[in-house]
């Protein structure tokens, strides 16, 4: 390409709404362009190195085995409703009307039509396993679509699906995915972590995360310092927290006059805020009803609400009002776990199991109970994990001590199971001739998101800086003065040699000022510039190395070969 007639509008400008530098870079350097909240335009340059990512991520899940199919965007509305997940998804789900009033869904994710493909041509246990995948256009209307490609509401997903005969075989494809995408995103030459994440209401086993570490990153990671331990704050393990020097208390009802806080109460009684119960209401919403149920954790640590809601399998979690926590029988700010009302449903952290000498709420206005003990409760009583992992916590692995990182979320591997072939009958006949759901797996990647994420950790303050693997081109050509005819003839000579070899180059023949035009190399990230300038006539050319920020002299005699050796 010459780059007097590609259309690359970079600009000097810092866009209005964008905050994160990959978002600001990309912009600048003319590869997206805004359309409207969450909607961007692809330009040549952005075109290009979507391209490339996809390709990249196509070539290793065809070598893994899978298969590349396409499905339609537009879905029809019955299959959400087979699945129940046209109540789940709610305002993400972007529906409209055919002409004939039929309604459809803009696909937000392909479970249900991946399903709908299978379902009716595997019939036997010998058709199976399958690996489907697509690389396609996904919409989902984001509450708060921001970011520019990290979070938009029309994005490109990567996502696959597997059907398997046995729990065991899919397993065994998770596994073979996992593998995968730790070679597609090494081969993107970027810095990630394999996370343990949340499997969320749909259930299933197992799910890791593959996140981008990125300071600008929305989710934070709990990593530990001595061992391979990593996962997703909302579903993060420690080891139990030991208690501080123990207490002894004798039982009794205290008169806490308008003492709600931890801290205060903590002070109060002298006591170490580990020892009190901390009570946390919440509404739970589920399908078809709501519940106010109250979750139990130490003073000292604070509610996970992704883990809380997993425990009661509700859609989401919401605060309780004044007047539901009063309907239900409760006192905001005094919620213990004695003298509970009737019938409200409770969870208790994990660490609290057996604990004896708490401080907890009494039920009623303005007072505390004193050594109250968890050594007594029903047999049915529900424990579960429910806190927020802090930063120096320890490994619940190693014993070593944890700490957070931030990360992009770039793919997700999730163990599925039999959630949706059974609701949408997805059957095949095993070994034995009975009939079964077939064993899913599902597997997506953020392709366009990639784009954010890749300039998000690989920039400086000149602009984006590209990995050759998916750089729009490998090679700039720059002649510094155009009108100067030797200069010109020998960037043609070597724009021709690297075409000829297919190497992706570009030859900047504008007639702007060198300044400008190296500038604008900077920006765009080209791997490798070549300038050629004065020195020409010295038989002496410059490249720059955009990762290195570095000129080096090559003599025009061993450029190309010198080239050649780089752009390998
Ligand atoms: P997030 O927590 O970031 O919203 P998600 O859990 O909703 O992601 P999945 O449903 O697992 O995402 O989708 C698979 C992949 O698609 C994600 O790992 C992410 O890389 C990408 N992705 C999801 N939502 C968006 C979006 N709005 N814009 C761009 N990429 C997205
Ligand atoms: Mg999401």
């Amino acid at each position: 390409m010459r780059f007097s007639r590609a259309y690359i509008p970079t600009s000097k400008e810092t866009p209005n709404d964008a905050v994160l530098q990959s978002h600001i870079l990309l912009i600048r350097g003319g590869y997206i362009q805004g359309v409207a909240s969450g909607l961007y335009n692809l330009l040549p340059l952005g075109k290009k190195i979507l391209d490339n990512i996809r390709d990249i991520v196509k070539d290793e899940l065809d070598r893994a085995g899978c298969q590349e199919v396409d499905l339609a965007f537009v879905t029809p509305a019955e299959l959400w409703e087979e699945s129940g997940r046209i109540q789940k998804f709610g305002k993400e789900l972007l529906r409209f009307h055919d002409r004939k009033e039929n309604l459809f869904v803009l696909g937000p994710t392909h479970e249900e039509m991946m399903v709908n493909l299978v379902r009716d041509n595997i019939t036997s246990y010998k058709q199976l396993p399958q690996n489907l995948y697509q690389i396609k256009t996904k919409f989902r209307d984001e509450a708060r679509p921001r970011f520019g490609l990290m979070r938009g509401r029309e994005f490109v997903m990567k996502d696959g699906y597997s059907f398997h005969e046995s729990e065991e075989d899919m397993k065994r494809e998770f596994s073979l995915m996992e593998e995968t995408y730790k070679k597609i995103f090494s081969r993107l030459g970027l810095d990630f972590r394999v996370v343990e994440a949340d499997s969320g209401a749909i259930g299933g086993t197992g799910s890791r995360e593959f996140m981008v570490l990125a300071d600008s990153g929305e989710d934070t990671l709990v990593v530990c310092k001595s061992c391979e331990y990593g996962a997703n704050i909302e579903t993060a393990k420690r080891q139990p927290k030991d208690a501080p020097e123990p207490v002894e208390m004798t039982f009794g009802k205290f008169l806490t006059p308008n003492m709600k806080a931890i801290d205060e109460l903590s002070e109060f009684f002298h006591v170490d805020p580990y020892f009190f119960v901390k009570a946390v209401a919440k509404k739970a919403i589920f399908e078809d009803r709501e519940e106010i149920v109250l979750f139990f954790v130490r003073g000292s640590d604070e509610l996970e609400e992704t883990k809380a809601v997993g425990t009661v399998g509700a859609l989401e979690l919401v605060d309780a009002s004044q007047e539901e926590l009063e309907t239900a029988g409760l006192v905001a700010g005094f919620m213990g776990v004695l003298n509970l009302p009737q019938n409200i449903r409770t969870v208790y952290d994990l660490e609290l199991k057996g604990s004896k000498n708490l401080i907890t709420g009494a039920n009623e206005v303005d007072y505390h109970y004193v050594g109250a003990t968890l050594e007594e409760l029903p047999e049915d009583t529900h424990f579960a994990d429910l806190v927020v992992v802090k930063e120096g916590d320890l490994c619940s692995v190693c014993g070593g001590e944890l700490h957070y990182k931030k990360g992009i979320e770039v793919g997700h591997i999730f163990q599925l199971g039999t959630a949706y072939s059974e609701k949408l009958k997805a059957n095949f006949l095993d070994q034995n001739g009975k009939s079964q759901p077939m064993v899913m797996g599902t597997y997506g990647i953020g392709v366009s998101r990639l784009i954010s994420a890749v300039v998000e950790q690989s920039h400086d303050d000149k602009g984006i800086i590209l990995p050759k693997e998916i750089a729009p081109y490998r090679l700039n050509i720059l002649v510094s003065n155009v009108k100067k005819s030797e200069e010109l003839e020998f960037g043609e000579e070597i724009y021709s040699h690297f075409q000829s070899l297919g190497v992706p180059t570009i030859l900047d023949d504008r007639k702007d000022r060198f300044g400008f035009k190296i500038k604008d190399a900077e920006l765009i990230g080209f791997p490798y510039t070549l300038i050629i300038g004065k020195s020409l006539k010295d038989g002496e050319v410059e490249i720059l190395h955009r990762a290195r920020g570095e000129k080096e002299s090559v003599s025009v005699d061993e450029v190309k070969t010198k080239l050649e050796e780089l752009l390998k």
